[in-house]
């Protein structure tokens, strides 16, 4: 047995176990390598990254790109301890804007595990190549001059029996994989990730021009339009992103992602600051998901305080929890009508021109693109996939006529997401899936307390593959279920078959509401009123059943659905608080164009 009493004189440890003690803290498992590869990869101004992984990562997990690479004559340097060429003295750490600086990844990596690295820069007429075993360079080979840099590494712990063990499945370690990469993702919409398991594509994000056009393509459709769009800003620091609608928020906690300058950390401040944003709005055991975004100076924030870069400090945490607060408050409540004119106090001015981004387009833009040149709203909609065919959407009573139904003027369709109005005497911007949504709420809610929501049998009912836990919670609300219009059937004893929905609904994606669905269920234990039960499952339904941002609409369609949201009584009153539409009276029209008085 070692002994480690006092009389163990004082060594310094050889380099190898130092690089090992070293690399534990850094490469913990597969998925920090393929972090750190991904981070290098960025660093190197790739447009293009490739990661290919065997059985986890365990096997292998090899990371191509298209970067800059690395000079023959650095290669082997590149694997040396503190070798970096991020950073030159200390003064740089105080304002790092690379993804890496500290210079351990690659020895990290190398020395737990057998790694090839070949790379190419673009003055290079022969590429390199070389091995490092355990960390030990082999020599340096010729190979042909493909620019970027491709890092394999193979036999992740190969000398370390110890960390292998630790080592979770397969399945386990490659879902961390995935996480990393979805990550990277969304903090860099611009660049082209792909990855593939075991030979298979699993992910494949060509590069977007917007962040939000990369959520969509990591995060499904539906995550989308149940979010709100944050913006806010301060001096030396801004947020942007989505957050969840509280209308939607549900008992999971997927995502909560945060980047700050890019880098996916976790921030208590910024997280208490969303929740204080939100206040009572969330209902007991909802919680919110986002993905948000905090480009801060890089002087004002410190990265090197987590060996993996998990975490950041603020210099002004204070400041940063205020506009995150106000930007997440803002979404929620943002007055219904932006105050342009009356002394408006200078915080709703900044809010006023971060909500109207698009305004040029108004006017730059012919009327072509956001008009739809057939005009006929069915055709439209069998034309479009989403298939929501708004004018089926007819109840029988409509209680909430007004006596004088203001004129409901369409006009257009702007970034395929709002619908510009005239109504009576106001412009109206308004967000589609969101309005619409509404409706149908409320029209399922009014059904329902009547006891009467008429269902429709799907043509093909979509089977759910579901596992036993969530097959047992369906089977037992079957009944209260269909109370709701909701018929399910259970087919065998894993799988269960939407076979009606209530009426009025467009096309419902059965797996994506299901997994909603089953989300709410999960509450219902704990929710002994019938309200408390229904509303979250019709607000499911009517997010599913709505048009999607990113339809086109024609002009019918349009008139359509403003009339719906007229007639509802949505202009004024917004449930659930957050804005559905933007509006302009008459008089502010003038008064913002200097037309005082003009009548
Ligand atoms: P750091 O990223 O902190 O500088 P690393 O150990 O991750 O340290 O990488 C060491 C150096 O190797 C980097 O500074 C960079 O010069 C070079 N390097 C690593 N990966 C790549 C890559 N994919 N493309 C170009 N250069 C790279
Ligand atoms: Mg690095």
């Amino acid at each position: 047995m070692p002994s480690v009493g006092c009389s163990a004189a004082i060594q310094v440890l050889p380099g190898d176990v130092v690089s090992r003690i070293a690399a534990g803290e850094v490469i913990e498992r597969p998925a920090a390598v393929v972090k750190e590869l991904i981070e290098n990869s960025l660093d190197a101004g790739s447009k293009t990254i490739t990661v290919d992984v065997k059985d986890g990562g365990l096997s292998l997990i090899r990371v191509t790109d298209d970067g800059e690479g690395i000079a023959r004559s650095e290669l082997l340097l590149a694997f040396e301890r503190h070798a970096t060429s991020k950073l030159r003295s200390d003064r740089d750490l105080a304002s790092v804007t690379s993804m890496g600086f500290r210079g351990e990844a690659l020895p990290s990596i190398a020395s737990v595990s057998k790694v090839t690295v070949s790379t190419a820069t673009g003055p290079d007429s022969i590429g390199a190549q070389a091995t490092l075993i355990g960390g030990v360079p082999g020599p340096v080979r010729d190979v042909a001059p493909v620019r970027g840099t491709r890092i394999e590494v193979a036999d992740l712990f190969f000398n370390q029996p110890a960390r292998k063990k630790f080592l979770k499945s397969e399945a386990t370690e490659f879902s961390h994989i995935t996480h990393v990469v979805q990550q990277a993702g969304l903090a860099w919409p611009s660049v082209h990730f792909r990855m593939t398991h075991n030979g298979q594509e699993i992910l494949n994000y060509p590069a977007a021009a917007e962040s939000r056009d990369r959520i969509l393509q990591v995060y499904r459709p539906v995550f989308i339009d149940r979010m709100m769009e944050i913006k806010g800003r301060v001096p030396g620091c801004a947020v942007y992103g989505v957050a969840v609608d509280p209308l939607h928020a549900k008992s999971g906690k997927q995502p909560q992602d945060l980047f700050v300058n890019r880098r996916p950390v976790k921030s208590a401040t910024v997280f208490h600051a969303v929740m204080e944003g939100y206040g009572a709005s969330l209902s007991k055991g909802r919680h919110p998901t986002f993905v948000l975004f905090l480009n801060i100076d890089s002087e004002r924030i410190d990265v090197n305080v987590h060996p993996a870069k998990r975490e950041v400090r603020f210099a002004d945490s204070e400041s940063i929890h205020r506009v995150v607060r106000h930007a997440v408050r803002h979404a929620i409540a943002g007055p219904e009508r932006v105050s342009v004119l009356e002394a408006a106090p200078e915080r709703e001015m900044v809010s006023m021109s971060d909500q109207a981004p698009a305004a040029p387009n108004f006017s730059a833009r012919p009327p072509g693109p956001f008009v739809d040149p057939g005009g006929d709203a069915v055709v439209h909609s069998a034309r479009s996939d989403e298939g929501a065919q708004l004018p089926l959407i007819r109840e029988d009573a409509e209680p909430y006529k007004q006596p004088t139904a203001p004129e409901i003027v369409p006009l257009g369709q702007l970034l395929r997401r709002y619908l510009v109005v005239q109504v009576g005497q106001e412009l109206h911007v308004i967000d589609q899936h969101t309005a619409h949504e509404r409706v149908l709420y409320q029209r399922l809610l009014r059904q329902w307390e009547r006891r009467a929501v008429a269902s429709q049998p799907l043509l093909i009912p979509e089977p759910v593959e579901l596992s036993p836990a969530h097959f047992a919670l369906v089977d037992r609300y079957r009944e209260d279920l269909a109370q709701l219009g909701l018929s399910i059937d259970p087919f065998g004893t894993s799988t269960v078959a939407i076979r009606a929905v209530p009426v009025g609904l467009g096309k419902i994606d059965a797996a994506a509401f299901t997994q909603d669905l089953l989300d709410d269920l999960a509450q219902w234990g704990r929710l002994p009123s019938l309200e408390g039960r229904a509303q979250p499952v019709l607000a499911s339904l009517a997010c599913h059943g709505a048009v999607r941002a990113g339809r086109a609409m024609g002009l019918p369609e349009i008139a359509q659905l403003v009339h719906d949201w007229v007639q509802e009584g949505l202009i004024t009153t917004c449930p659930h608080g957050r804005r559905t539409a933007f509006r302009l009276s008459a008089d502010e029209l003038d008064k913002l164009f200097g037309r005082v008085g003009w009548a």
